[in-house]
Order: C-alpha cells, then sequence, then structure tokens
C-alpha cells in the first residue's frame, strides 16, 4: 500500500492496494481482505463484478471481431445496442452516438447542441447553462458546464465561463423562505438569467437529475424539471440531462428523468452503461435534431477512433440483457428503499449526521457540526475522507462527494452499492457503516 509505481493515480485517491478480483457486491484484494463494494466503485459497478454472462459474451465476440472502424463499418452488436437503448429512452430520444466515457458523452451533447442551432440560422445560440453543485466530466467542454469548484480550480482560464444557476439542493435551498414553492423561484432565476443574456445566446440548459460527486445524491423538489424545461421551452433552449451517473437503472427506473415525466432533448449514458465492464457512454439525441442536422449538413461533426467498438457493444448489450433478465432495476429501487430507511435511522443515532437523501440506490449522507444550524465541518478537518477510511477498515467501499458547497465545505459520503444488492446484504452494509460512525464520532471527539 501506499508503494510509489509508475502509474498515475488520477484525482488522487485513496491508494487502497491491489485487487485481485470481484464477486458479486464484494471486491477482493491480493492480501486477502474483502471489501463490500458500496458505491459500486465510482457508481459504475451495477451488476457486481464477476458476472460470467458478460465474460462469455466478451470472448465471444472478441473470437469474431474487436474492432471495426466506425467510419468504414458497423457491427450488429452496436446496431443492436442503439436500438435497445433508444427503445427504452424516454420519448423521442431515438438515436445513439457512442463514445468512450462520462466525459466525452457530455462534449458530444454540447457539440450537438450547438451543432443543431447552426443547421436552423441561429449560430448565436452557443452557450449552456448550467448549475452550482454539478459535475458533467474532466474534458474542457464538460468541465466548462461542471459547476465544481474544486475540479475547476486549476483550468479557469481555459474553461468557456459559461452561466450557472442555484442548485435545487433541498437541504440547504436558495429559496427556503418560499418554500414548498422554490421550484418556481429556481425557475424564476432561471428565465431572469436567459433575459438577461438574450435567449438567442443560449443553446441549451443542462443538469444532473440526481446531482453525483459535486454534491451527494441530491434531489431536486418534485416540480423543479416540470418547470425549468417550461422555460426551456418558452425560450427555444434545449434540456441536456447527463445521466451518466444516474442512468440505466441506478435510481429505480432506467432513466432518473422518469421520475418526473420530463424529456430531455438529449441524454448522456456512460457508468452504469457498461457496468465497468469496458469504457462505453453514449449521448442519446432525440428524433428532432437529427433530422434537423440531416435536412443540414448531414453528420453529426464528433466521433473518435473506438467510438461503437464492438467489443464495448457487445459487452453492453450483455449487461442491458442481464438488467432487464434479473429485473435489476426494480430491485435498485426495491433495496434502495431499505437502504434509505436505515440511513434514516442512523441518522437519529448520530447528530454529525445532517442529512441523508437519495433514490434508488443512489444515496448519501451529509455530515454537519451542527444539526440544528446545519453548520458544516471546515473542508480541511477531511472528515469525508476520515469516514471513508474508517468504512473501509470495516471492510466497506463508500465514495466521496465532499466539496459540493462551492469547494470550500460540504461533508458527503455517497452510498450506492451495486443494484444487485439484496436485502440482508443492505443490512451487512449499514451495520458496517454504523461501525465506521461510532469510530468517525470517536476521533472527532478526542
Ligand atoms: N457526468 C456525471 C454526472 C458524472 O458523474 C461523471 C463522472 O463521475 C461524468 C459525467 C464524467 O464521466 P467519466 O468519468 O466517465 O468521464
Amino acid at each position: 500500500m501506499n508503494k510509489r509505481t509508475h502509474l498515475i493515480k488520477p484525482l488522487l485517491g485513496m491508494d487502497y492496494g491491489v485487487i485481485s478480483h470481484g464477486k458479486g457486491i464484494y471486491l477482493y484484494d491480493e492480501e486477502g481482505n474483502s471489501f463490500l463494494d458500496g458505491c459500486s466503485g465510482a457508481v459504475t459497478a451495477n451488476i457486481g463484478h464477476g458476472v460470467s454472462e458478460i465474460t462469455e459474451a466478451m470472448v465471444n465476440q472478441a473470437n469474431q471481431v474487436s474492432f471495426v472502424y466506425r467510419s468504414q463499418f458497423t457491427s450488429s452488436s452496436a446496431e443492436e445496442l442503439a436500438e435497445r437503448l433508444a427503445q427504452s429512452a424516454p420519448g423521442d430520444l431515438d438515436w445513439v452516438f457512442f463514445v468512450n466515457s462520462g466525459s466525452e458523452a457530455m462534449e458530444t451533447a454540447l457539440k450537438i447542441a450547438i451543432q443543431y442551432w447552426q443547421e436552423l440560422g441561429r449560430p448565436t445560440k452557443n452557450k449552456v447553462i448550467s448549475r452550482w453543485m454539478s459535475y458533467h466530466g474532466i474534458t474542457m467542454g464538460a468541465l466548462s458546464m461542471s459547476g465544481h469548484v474544486i475540479r475547476r480550480s486549476r483550468f479557469t482560464a481555459m474553461l468557456e465561463q459559461y452561466p450557472t444557476l442555484s442548485p435545487p439542493y433541498c437541504y440547504r435551498c436558495t429559496f427556503k423562505d418560499h418554500c414548498p414553492n422554490c421550484s418556481k423561484q429556481y425557475a424564476l432565476e432561471f428565465e431572469r438569467e436567459v433575459q438577461r443574456l438574450g435567449a438567442d445566446t443560449i443553446a441549451a440548459f443542462v443538469c444532473e437529475p440526481i446531482v453525483g460527486a459535486a454534491g451527494g445524491a441530491v434531489v431536486p423538489p418534485e416540480t423543479y424539471f416540470k418547470e425549468m424545461k417550461a422555460v426551456c421551452n418558452r425560450y427555444d433552449i434545449l434540456f441536456i440531462a447527463d445521466e451518466v451517473m444516474t442512468g440505466i437503472g441506478r435510481t429505480g427506473k432506467m432513466y432518473a428523468m422518469e421520475h418526473w415525466g420530463v424529456v430531455p432533448d438529449i441524454l448522456a449514458l456512460g457508468k452504469g452503461m457498461s457496468a465497468g465492464y469496458t469504457p462505453m457512454a453514449a449521448t442519446l439525441v432525440s428524433d428532432r435534431i437529427i433530422q434537423t442536422i440531416e435536412r443540414g449538413s448531414k453528420i453529426v461533426l464528433s466521433g473518435h477512433t473506438f467510438s461503437a467498438n464492438p467489443l464495448s457493444a457487445s459487452i453492453c448489450l450483455a449487461v442491458f440483457n442481464y438488467i432487464k433478465k434479473h429485473n435489476v432495476v426494480e430491485n435498485a429501487e426495491k433495496s434502495g428503499a431499505i437502504l434509505l430507511r436505515g440511513l434514516e435511522n442512523l441518522k437519529s443515532i448520530y447528530p454529525i449526521i445532517g442529512d441523508v437523501r437519495g433514490r434508488g440506490l443512489l444515496t448519501a449522507i451529509e455530515f454537519v457540526q451542527d444539526p440544528l444550524t446545519k453548520e458544516p465541518f471546515p473542508l480541511q478537518n477531511e472528515v469525508t475522507n476520515r469516514f471513508i477510511r474508517k468504512c473501509y477498515e470495516e471492510g466497506l467501499l463508500v465514495y466521496t462527494a465532499a466539496g459540493g458547497l462551492n469547494g470550500v465545505a460540504g461533508d458527503a459520503v455517497i452510498v450506492a452499492p451495486p443494484l444487485i444488492i439484496q436485502e440482508h446484504e443492505v443490512q451487512i452494509l449499514l451495520d458496517k457503516l454504523n461501525k465506521g460512525l461510532t469510530e468517525l464520532v470517536s476521533e472527532l471527539a478526542t
């Protein structure tokens, strides 16, 4: 552990050592320790580890062909995966562009939105409006759209300075004086910003249905998306949903936007689409947008060498089939409700838990110094990292969402196990969290 090697570890992580194998919801390291994967890696390993159906699909496709160049050939696996995704997606999100990571899916979403308005002869519509406390990826375009202060900090000068709205963060609501009508206030803020900048400069509004890494399972108020979509419709603004973390069942619906019945114009997928068995992601695009592009320049001006790679596509297809066959999305809803109840119970025991929240199996705990004033811990106290370390010592992996409060404070931990987790395993997870909390509280008291 902590050995110096030649591998650059991005975004300085915990450096836990070397994993030898995984099975179901558990990972095993080379020293013989086992870990309950309480965060599915980076909220990715949705069907758990070591699923033989997936490795069989991998081998079968590799035995046929692993790579074709997407500007020369297509493959039956990429075609079938696109068809399955289009059929499962809401509304007229009928078209699929394959990429290799969530960041690329969001870059593609941005480019397609801008290209759409160009095709319609409106090239000044080239900005996106995003929100603070959001994360859309690490590449420059995706980072420009991200309201994640820490990840932006070194590169601010190189990023587009897109307008940024208040996040719909119920625990610390910007418009709490208007409760329960805060959604209208968020929409009003959006509308005023559009009017200030001019609707003819705005291509799209971009959001995560449930905020992930930048805040920790932050679920918006019930009517928020309907109100925001109404503003989009009023001012000819496209709605981009970043479902890289929430998509493919994580929140107890195939797509999180289904919770609110709002259909985006563009929707990005990643993480759970391959469940971590291969790097693959996708941008789903509405029929209206693609028809407009087809009438204009005819092609989507983007693409990567590995786009629509047949090996990755066959793996994602096997993951998709597994999810359907084993009712994984339904299980996410059922096990998620049990997990959230368990977290509420922990909140009633530990005053340092200010908030617990989430939908399906995307849940989070937020720590505070004082539950009455909601005073956060100073970031330099590293409460989140210390808790993650305590959980690790109990054989449980959880994920950081610290720093969401504009990068200066805010301690949140995401709990998001594989969607196949069963009730008795949720109980084991909760017991480990409980032990981690006891350890953290006694350490903070010293
Ligand atoms: N969008 C969201 C909502 C994410 O959570 C992430 C990653 O955490 C990304 C985009 C970027 O995806 P990737 O890390 O695969 O580039």
